[in-house]
């Protein structure tokens, strides 16, 4: 008799996809194993049991079979349901947004990462119970840069190495951090960043989410550092995306 091998995960569900007829294809963030993929059975049918535990932004217990290509779901339970990402389109948008980036900066490669695991929980909660969530996504896209390698350089100028000065400077998406004026001037690609956003994104990098609460940044400044965040995280996504699809298709042949 052929074995199944069977073992059990806590893990958020990112996004789910129609499988087959009356089944679900679950993109998991799991404690235990990163990111997994498995096939919920029947998920789509109405009276399925696991349908509701398997919502995108739930935070269950599964018991995962291998199967003969994907892991199939055996059990689902609700750890947590963060009811009102549901409830709100801004906090679901914001929701999908955590996911999303999550999904699209890791791999199936079964490796355990605790950190990323619990700052996507602190993060979904965070969405679910404050009233703005613009500090809670901020904290966790500097986080996520951190803990998957990518930590911007905020200190030092990414190119000369000369310790940044409290003035105006330049941010370099392809250097992975700030410019001081003198080589930001004379670099291609850098976008301005003003010393009050680069003292916030100092302030996120280094503390912890208590202690980053208490920035208050100006209007002006929280637009400043979105567009640079997501600016930097659509050029990492793009750069790092291409590469393993490049190398995969370049093994194939
Ligand atoms: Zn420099």
């Amino acid at each position: 008799m052929r074995e199944l091998r069977s073992f059990r995960v806590e893990a958020v569900v990112l996004r789910h996809a129609d499988w087959g007829e009356a089944d679900r294809l679950l993109t998991l963030y799991s404690r235990e194993r990163g990111k997994v993929r498995a096939i919920a059975k029947g998920a789509r049918k109405v009276r399925s049991r696991k349908a509701g535990h398997l919502e995108p932004f739930t935070r269950v217990t599964l018991q995962l079979a291998k199967g003969r290509d994907l892991l199939i779901v055996t059990q689902a339970d609700t750890v947590e349901a963060y009811l009102p990402l549901r409830d709100d389109l801004l906090k679901t948008g914001n929701a999908s947004y955590v996911a999303e980036l999550l999904d699209r900066f890791t791999y199936e490669d079964e490796s355990e990462n605790f950190a990323v695991f619990r700052l996507l929980t602190d993060t979904l909660g965070r969405i679910a119970s404050d009233s703005d969530p613009w500090l809670p996504i901020r904290y966790y896209e500097m986080r996520l840069l951190d803990f998957l390698g990518y930590r911007p350089h905020l200190f030092e100028c990414a190119n000369c190495g000369d310790e940044i000065q409290a003035v105006d400077q330049f941010f370099s998406p392809a250097q992975g951090g700030v410019l001081c004026p003198r080589c930001g001037a004379g670099l291609p690609g850098g976008w301005p960043v003003s010393v009050e956003a680069l003292k916030h994104l100092r302030h996120f990098q280094r503390s912890n989410y208590t202690e980053a609460k208490r920035a208050h940044p100006t209007p002006e400044v929280r637009r400043e550092l979105e567009t640079l965040m997501q600016g930097y995280l659509t050029y990492l996504l793009e750069r790092s995306l291409n590469t393993p699809e490049f190398l995969r298709k370049v093994q194939k042949s």
